[in-house]
């Protein structure tokens, strides 16, 4: 088991590692909590600690994020020896410390079941039109449990599904919705269950491949970057052309099929990091949430965080995983540049972005001084477009 993994260092740069400390500079955890350090942990692996490193909370506390690997100035890939680590870990026994008691995880490996019956579409409304086969997908992620898990927050997650079909309706498209999707399995791969992970790629691509789709849509980003990244990484053929919803509306926008109005009050985004620093994707959003905003428009219009694109600051939760003080400083800190931006809308690509920021200002001063609207962009295009 460790030859796998001491290739693993290999594989990921690690060896190269010249222990400058620009990853730990950089990294959000290592921001807000002095113990937190990228380069002792890659230090500690390069050595062969593996028994103190699996027994490290701080395994758990990497938003895995890719921040440190866009500045490594060695090409070291430490998220992807994160991934390999907590693998090796949980196959040894040892585990990190599960938001929310373990629930969303059991949830995810509740779907890994292969006789599973779930009513997966209750919620969609009976005036959206959806078919069984069809050229286009639009995959839900698991937006229906989150919202029912997490009334407290009053969120609407599934915001998300009900405005990119409506807006699919418009266009003359009725998706595919599979009534026996299951967790993408994206959240078991970085807590290191691969084998839950690996069922749960074969049931949605075989469920998927009965339908015969050209394209699959993602509102949620961590979906769409399991079906791009990490399928193809374990060996599952993903047949489709894989988009997120802000690139699928952005096309359209660009193609004139789409017309919007201007947005009604200022808005900054939150790139999600499976979309931003794991896939590339930050144009796209941006366009859409700047159209048809300009100087003459009252000053309406689209404003940059102090970090962004690249350089954005993680919603601070990964995976479920050591959710603590240290994701509530960061959360406030991003709160608090979406506020100074000038911005009165946050812009989200991910449902986990929008949870996680909304949690945190279910703390009464962290929203009496940040408190911001936070909707997904394609409800935010909804409100704005000109449906025929
Ligand atoms: S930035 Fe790269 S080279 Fe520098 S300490 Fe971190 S992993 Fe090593
Ligand atoms: S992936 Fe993100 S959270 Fe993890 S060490 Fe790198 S910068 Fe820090
Ligand atoms: S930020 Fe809130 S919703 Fe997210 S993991 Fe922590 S407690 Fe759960």
């Amino acid at each position: 088991m460790n030859a796998e993994l001491i290739e693993r260092i290999r594989q990921t740069n690690g060896l190269a590692c010249l222990e400058c400390g620009k990853c730990t500079s950089v990294c959000p955890v290592s921001t807000f909590s002095r113990q937190y350090s990228p380069r002792i942990m890659l230090a500690k692996a390069v050595r062969h600690h593996f028994e103190a490193i699996f027994q490290d909370y701080d395994l758990w506390s990497c938003l895995t994020c890719k921040k440190c690997d866009e500045y490594c100035p060695s090409g070291v890939h430490f998220t992807e020896l994160i991934r390999a680590l907590r693998a090796s870990a949980k196959r040894s026994g040892f585990d990190g410390k599960c938001s929310h008691s373990g629930a969303l995880q059991s949830l995810s490996r509740i779907m890994a079941a292969e006789h599973l019956k779930q009513n997966r579409l209750d919620w969609l409304p009976n005036d959206l039109k959806t078919t069984q086969k069809g050229d286009i997908l639009y995959f839900v992620g698991c937006a229906p449990y989150f919202d029912v898990f997490f009334t407290d927050l009053e969120l609407q997650t599934l915001d998300a599904a009900r405005s990119s079909i409506r807006i699919l309706n418009a266009l003359g498209i009725s998706p595919v919705l599979l009534p026996n999707e299951r967790c993408c399995g994206h959240d078991l791969l970085w807590n290191g269950d691969v084998e839950n992970f690996k069922r749960l790629a074969e049931h949605n691509l075989k469920e998927i491949a009965r339908t015969g789709p050209k394209t699959i849509l993602f509102s949620c980003a961590e979906c769409m970057s399991a079906f791009k990244n990490l399928y193809p990484e374990h060996g599952f053929t993903v047949k489709a052309e894989l988009k997120h919803m802000s690139q699928f509306l952005a096309e359209k926008i660009e193609s004139g099929e789409l017309e919007l109005g201007p947005s009604a009050r200022p808005v900054t985004y939150q790139d999600p990091c499976r979309l931003g620093r794991h896939m590339g994707i930050y144009g796209e959003p941006r366009r859409i949430l700047a159209e048809g905003s300009s100087e003459g428009n009252g000053g309406v219009g689209f404003y940059e965080m102090k970090q962004s694109g690249s350089r954005s600051l993680c919603c601070g939760v990964s995976a479920w995983m050591n959710c603590d003080t240290t994701s509530k400083a960061i959360q406030t800190a991003r709160l608090k540049q979406a506020k100074e931006s000038g911005a009165q809308l946050l812009a989200v690509a991910c449902p986990k972005c929008q949870i996680h920021l909304v949690c945190a200002m279910k703390d009464k001063k962290v929203n009496e001084s940040y408190g911001i609207d936070i909707q997904d962009i394609a409800t935010i295009t909804l409100g704005r477009a000109k449906l025929k």
